[in-house]
């Protein structure tokens, strides 16, 4: 079993000076200084990491969002399955793909091969998966040497066959993400995957990589929304609290009550000047 393909990862890549696009695409809007005037000031040294570090982490606690997509990665991904591609390529908002081609790419090994999830070992049918895959390997050969085209042979292909990608992603998408796939509701391979992206990000660029975390996070929402059963099975449950629980502690000790919104909150939206 020897043909079992394993996950690579790797950052290839990132725009140049990621912490300092974002000070000042965050600054533009603040200032009423011009974006030329704030990156002479970063390129003449006035404004210390620290300063940068600090303005980008405020305003990654706040809603604002747009000059996230400023600042963008590659990465090359290996031997991932069909399965978790599928999930992958779901996104469609700043991230672009390229993935390996099932129809170009004739695959020439004697054995296929194939990624294999551990709940297979562990049921003790790991033996079964791989004869299967031998057979469909000798089948997809035999396809191809009778002539049939590999996009019309790769039709017996499984899940489990790898493939690679080339991704291009910015860091708004990045956060979210990691929001979603980072969170243990995410199947295993797509949470390794997206885990090995955020290790790579962290040796490159720890500033930025601090604020990737899954959803309940303490850079990210702060507290867990999927379902109260899910939050009590999930490891990072013990460290993290479910949205319930913050809703029962400002019923307890808020100053205030949380209400259903009433057409009386509606016409205060509408009609007092609020900021
Ligand atoms: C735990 C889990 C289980 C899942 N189960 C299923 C399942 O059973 N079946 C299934 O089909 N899919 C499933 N998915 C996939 C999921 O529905 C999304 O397709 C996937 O997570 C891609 O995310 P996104 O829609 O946020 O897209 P992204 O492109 O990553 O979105 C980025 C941001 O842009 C917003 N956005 C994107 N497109 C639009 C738009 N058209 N209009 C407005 N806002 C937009 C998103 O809301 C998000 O805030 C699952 C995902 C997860 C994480």
């Amino acid at each position: 079993m020897n043909n079992q393909a394993s996950m690579q990862v790797k950052l290839i890549d990132f725009a140049a000076a990621p912490l300092e696009k974002l000070y000042a695409a965050f600054r533009t809007c603040y200032s009423s200084e011009t974006p030329i005037e704030t990156w002479e000031k970063i390129k003449a040294g006035k404004i210390s990491r620290e300063t940068i570090r600090e303005f980008i982490g405020e305003r990654l606690k706040t809603g604002h969002s747009s000059p996230l997509e400023q600042v963008v990665f590659w990465f090359a991904i290996a031997n991932v399955s069909r399965s978790l591609s599928h999930q992958f390529v779901r996104h469609r908002v700043g991230i672009s793909f390229e993935q390996q081609s099932q129809r170009y790419v004739k695959f020439k090994q004697d054995r296929l091969a194939f990624v294999m999830p551990e709940s297979w070992k562990r049921a003790g049918l790991d033996e079964d998966f791989a004869g299967l895959l031998d057979r469909t390997s000798e089948l997809y050969a035999r396809a191809l040497k009778a002539g049939i085209p590999a996009e019309d042979a790769r039709f017996v292909l499984p899940n489990a066959a790898p493939t690679n990608f080339h991704v291009m992603v910015n860091f708004a998408e990045m956060l979210h993400i990691c929001d979603v796939r980072l969170c243990v509701r995410a199947q295993w391979e797509i949470r390794r995957m997206v885990a090995m992206m955020r290790a790579e990000m962290k040796r490159a660029i720890p500033e930025i990589a601090v604020f990737l975390q899954p959803k309940c996070g303490e850079n990210r929402m702060g507290y867990c929304d999927e379902s109260l059963d899910d939050w009590g099975k999930c490891p990072l449950g013990r460290v993290r609290p479910h949205k319930s629980q913050l809703f029962q502690l400002y019923e307890q000790y808020g100053s205030r009550k949380a209400e259903v919104l009433g057409e009386a909150e509606f016409r205060a939206v509408e009609e007092k000047e609020l900021l």
